[in-house]
């Protein structure tokens, strides 16, 4: 049976949470896309999977044995606005429980309308949904908590978005889809007895060792805020910008959620924005802790009435759990920085050596990832950065700070190696990918999963995906039509 070991215990919580519905199917079904390696630690056989019988599945013709589809109900702010949401067009088949006995939700992200799809259609088109795979896969290989892609199956239907697109379905895996949305959505429509399973299911689920807690939603709170804290901390460190962080796209499980018009930026610069519809740039690259924060205050006030009987309490252990965001995400970034930078001790001028160096790049426009994976790598500093004061002020320092360690220099080099990336999704690559494989031409996406599988492979000689697009990216916009 292709090892599928579906469960459903999502579908156990109240009914409020879910509705029942299949994937619709579509014209012509072709697997475009399959993540072998992930296929085999999910415990299903991509053999089996990589021919019509996985066409069918991946593109929602035919059930997998032991699904039992759902559409997931759940609210958000949007912009800073609230709105009732749901899945418009993904649906959950069910739990796959891996070989060593870890619990994975398998969704179909465009597999049709639902009660949820408002106006949707319930598609997707394929560029979009090879963008979240090629990143979303980067994203795991560099590290980074996220959700991942299993596949990606072309439906052989056109999709509108402006304009006929090829249409697609990607099969995500995720820790869940529990969203801070989710619990917005239960606090606005539910009882407390509704809110209460909610947090209970996804301690059990997330965060085990806390669900004995005495009082379970604060050691949720805490739990999500400190997850949350280390995961901002390596989107900054890895200069990635989500681009539309609602607070339905923020996942209790800490991963990265919901590619949208996600990029990594080029020229190191806090202000980048990518999404076209982020004309005030809410979700700037620079602003992302502080959205973070704002979306953890939200799903604060809808644990409100579970923290404590009297408000007045309640609130004072909100704020609370809530300042202490911003000071684990500093710790976290920090001693990210250090590692960046080579350093395995600490010292008080470490933060004020990292500043200048970042607003030494922010003035030089210098490219984020390759400045710091060029300090892992002496040969590739540039000459025309030795010739500049500034940088050549900073590296002074540097050296001295590198010096005055105690350990050996090659650890010090390692640790540099192993946290500077060589290589990213970089946007003129993926679009280049899309590209080719919208003229079904798979090779050059192929290619570059090969390269961001193993994103510290300093040594491998791929200039060419090294490099920032020629004109840089300050123009490169993504669309949220996806
Ligand atoms: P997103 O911006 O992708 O997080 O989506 C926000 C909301 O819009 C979610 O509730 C989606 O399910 C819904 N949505 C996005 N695209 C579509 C579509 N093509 N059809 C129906 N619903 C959609
Ligand atoms: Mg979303």
């Amino acid at each position: 049976m292709a090892g599928w070991r579906l469960e459903h215990s999502y579908a156990r919580l109240p009914r409020m949470f879910h509705t029942a519905v299949a994937p619709t199917p579509v014209r012509a079904p072709r697997l475009v896309v399959l993540n072998r390696p992930l296929a085999k630690s999910l415990g299903v056989e991509a053999d089996t999977l990589a021919g019509a019988d996985g066409a069918a599945i991946f593109a929602g013709n035919r059930l997998p044995p032991g699904a039992a589809p759902l559409a997931q109900a759940y609210a958000g702010h949007q912009y800073g606005n609230f709105t009732k949401l749901g899945d418009g067009r993904a649906i959950l088949l069910g739990e796959q429980i891996t070989p060593a006995g870890e619990r994975f939700d398998i969704q179909l992200k465009g597999a049709g309308p639902t009660p949820f799809s408002r106006r949707g259609d319930g598609r997707a088109a394929l560029g979009p949904m090879l963008r979240e795979y090629i990143i979303s896969e980067a994203m795991h290989a560099m590290g980074i908590p996220t959700t991942r892609s299993l596949a990606v199956a072309a439906t052989g239907e056109e999709v509108w978005r402006q304009e006929p697109l090829p249409g697609a379905v990607l099969t995500r895996v995720a820790a869940s889809h529990i969203r801070v949305g989710t619990f917005e959505w239960a606090a606005a429509a539910g009882d407390e007895a509704t809110q209460r399973a909610l947090v209970d299911y996804t301690l059990r689920r997330h965060y085990p060792e806390l669900a004995a807690h005495e009082n379970p939603s604060h050691a949720l709170l805490h739990g999500v805020i400190e997850r949350q804290a280390a995961l901002l901390a390596k989107w900054m460190l890895a200069g990635f910008v989500h681009g539309v962080m609602n607070t339905d796209n923020m996942a209790l499980s800490g991963e990265t959620i919901d590619y949208g018009p996600c990029a990594f930026m080029d020229v190191y610069d806090p202000a980048t924005v990518f999404s076209s519809i982020d004309q005030h740039g809410r979700y700037a690259y620079g602003n992302q802790p502080v959205i973070a924060q704002w979306n953890l205050t939200r799903l604060a006030e809808s644990l409100l009435p579970l923290l404590h009987l009297e408000e007045n309490h309640a609130i004072a252990m909100a704020e609370e759990a809530l300042q202490g965001f911003a000071d684990r995400y500093e710790a976290h970034w920090l001693s990210g920085m250090r590692r960046k930078l080579g350093l395995l001790t600490e010292e008080p001028g470490d933060a004020a050596l990292i500043k200048t160096l970042l607003e030494w790049m922010q003035k030089s426009k210098a490219d984020f990832t390759n400045t710091f994976a060029s300090l892992s790598n002496e040969a590739r500093i540039e000459d025309a950065w030795r010739n500049d004061t500034g940088f050549s002020l900073w590296h002074e320092q540097w050296q001295a700070r590198l010096g005055s360690q105690p350990h050996p220099s090659a650890e010090s080099a390692e640790l540099r190696r192993a946290n500077n990336p060589a290589f990213i999704p970089r946007n003129h690559l993926v679009e280049a990918a899309l590209a080719a494989a919208q003229q079904e031409d798979m090779g050059v996406m192929e290619r570059l999963l090969e390269v961001l599988a193993a994103p510290y492979n300093h040594s491998r000689p791929a200039p060419e995906f090294r490099l920032p697009a020629l004109a840089g990216d300050t123009c490169y916009q993504t669309f949220c039509g996806t």
